[in-house]
């Protein structure tokens, strides 16, 4: 890749066909203006209703943002505590929580809940969200306002009274057939979406409790999941969700490009990385490694899945060549990109293409950014080297990911790559067939109901429609394609 090329070509679209707005200001989040010149164009064009659409959240964001008189008489709604009266402007607010990988696939997945709702999102800043993404809505903020009157989020969780769940369960609150509440609504309402959600809970992926909630101005949700999937399920949103993803599998590929805008520090990370080791290869091949063994490894039935998924794929070669094939200047260089928080696997395959030449005398260059030796959630540079390599993942040609893993999912999403995955080892062996390649560029919702909400009753809800089925690494998670 040569940048001067690149760069004196003059139809770059740095907004990607209207996906991201103008009028910011560049210097202050150079990845959103320079990420083009790292990538090669998507082959998939967002819809002018999406565009539309996110422009009039834009404007709707700036209207209710932080400081907005409308925010403070929201606000001061909630504070009273006197039920609500009907507001111009509803919340979303997204609860920091969990890895990184499972953080970015909540966000898209409440920003499109907001998009649907006609609601703002605002996101709880946590530990680290601030360094690590650029505000990505223009003349307005989406961070949670520190004086917000709720701060307390930790105290949220599946047994939180207030939860939509246990409120509907405790008959708090009631939803009449026709939408309408049965009791006086509250004004807040905290939305468990995480992995250990109830079937209450799950009641939220309703046509009947969606129309309900509309009333409710707060909505306070934690989540580390890609909900998506379900929310293609629900009747109210089904044409609208026609509207704006024409390319139904697409859903993340644009929000994330939308909203995760790498901070000047991480795109240091990113640009550095990339000029150093990546750029001037003929192809980059990445490779994400993520096991969830107690032990850390590294184990050679995964190096051996690795190896056996990379030929089937063949995205790399064998290194059983002859000493006699020379490689010239003239021979193809593959850049490999590894990531793990072991590097045990990096390591081997590098020695491997060091002492044994190829057989199509391709040079193959291994590298992994870190490693970080084991999850450490809530800590800056850790968390700020994570989004780098997911970001670096997502600007290879080809990727390798591993099962039931979100870190690999974002990367995929972001890329716009349909990955070879990793299909989880059981019992320490090696699975046969090692690998496969996904249906669609979307992430897996790993926690979705299984509930039909006409016939209130039990349903494999990966049967009901064509464009939502079983993930391909996880037999009961479901995903668009
Ligand atoms: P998941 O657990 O694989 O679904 O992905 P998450 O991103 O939600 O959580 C895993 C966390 O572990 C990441 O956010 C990182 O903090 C860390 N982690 C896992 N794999 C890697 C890796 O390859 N590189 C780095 N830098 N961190 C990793």
């Amino acid at each position: 890749l040569s940048f001067v090329c690149f760069t004196s070509s003059v139809a770059l679209d740095r907004f990607l066909h209207g996906l991201l707005a103008a009028g910011f200001d560049e210097q202050s989040c150079l990845s959103r203006y320079q990420s083009v010149l790292y990538r090669k164009e998507s082959p998939h064009v967002p819809s002018s209703y999406l565009v539309e659409k996110l422009r009039n959240y834009e404007a709707l964001h700036k209207k209710c943002g932080p400081n907005t008189e409308l925010y403070k008489k929201a606000v001061e709604q909630l504070k009273s505590d006197h039920g609500t009266q009907s507001t111009e402007c509803n919340y979303v607010i997204w609860i920091s929580y969990s890895g990184l990988g499972n953080k970015m696939l909540s966000i898209a997945s409440a920003f499109l809940y907001a998009l649907l709702t006609n609601r703002v999102l605002f996101i709880d800043r946590g530990f680290d969200m601030a360094d690590l993404f650029c505000e990505p809505f223009p003349e307005s903020s989406w961070l949670l306002p520190l004086d917000f009157p709720i701060n307390e989020f930790d105290a949220f969780d599946m047994k939180t009274p207030k939860s939509y769940g246990n409120m509907l369960k405790d008959k708090v609150i009631g939803n009449g057939d026709d939408g309408t509440s049965t009791h006086s609504l509250p004004d807040y309402i905290y939305l468990h979406l995480s992995h250990d959600y109830g079937d209450y809970d799950k009641l939220f992926f309703c046509e009947d409790d969606q129309r309900f909630l509309r009333f409710v101005p707060w909505l306070l949700l934690r989540s580390n999941n890609y909900f998506v999937p379900s929310l293609f399920m629900i009747p109210t949103y089904e044409e609208e969700l026609k509207h704006l993803f024409p390319e139904k599998d697409t859903v993340f590929h644009h929000l994330g490009r939308y909203l995760f805008h790498p901070t000047n520090s991480v795109w240091g990370l990113i640009t550095r990385y990339h000029q150093s080791y990546l750029a001037k290869a003929d192809e980059r091949v990445g490779i994400q490694v993520r096991t969830f063994e107690t032990d850390a490894g590294p184990f050679q039935y995964v190096l051996d899945q690795i190896l056996a998924c990379t030929q089937k794929a063949k995205l790399l070669p064998d290194a059983s060549g002859q000493d006699t094939v020379v490689s010239t200047p003239k021979t193809k260089s593959k850049a490999v990109l590894m990531t793990s928080l072991n590097s045990g696997y990096s390591e081997n395959i590098r020695n491997m293409y060091w002492e044994h030449p190829t057989v199509t005398g391709e040079i193959i260059s291994v590298y992994q950014p870190s490693h970080e030796g084991y999850q450490q959630t809530e800590k800056q540079m850790h968390d700020m080297k994570a989004l780098a390599e997911i970001y670096l993942l997502s600007l290879t040609d080809a990727l390798v990911t591993s099962a039931w893993s979100t870190f690999g999912y974002v990367a995929q999403g972001l890329g716009g790559l349909r990955p070879w995955i990793l299909f989880k080892p059981e019992n320490h062996t090696a699975p046969d067939p090692p690998c496969r390649q996904a249906m669609s560029i979307e992430p897996c919702f790993h926690a979705p109901p299984f509930y039909d909400c006409k016939a209130k009753a039990g349903a494999d809800t990966g049967a009901l429609v064509p464009y939502v089925r079983h993930c391909e690494d996880m037999s009961w998670g479901l995903k668009v394609v």
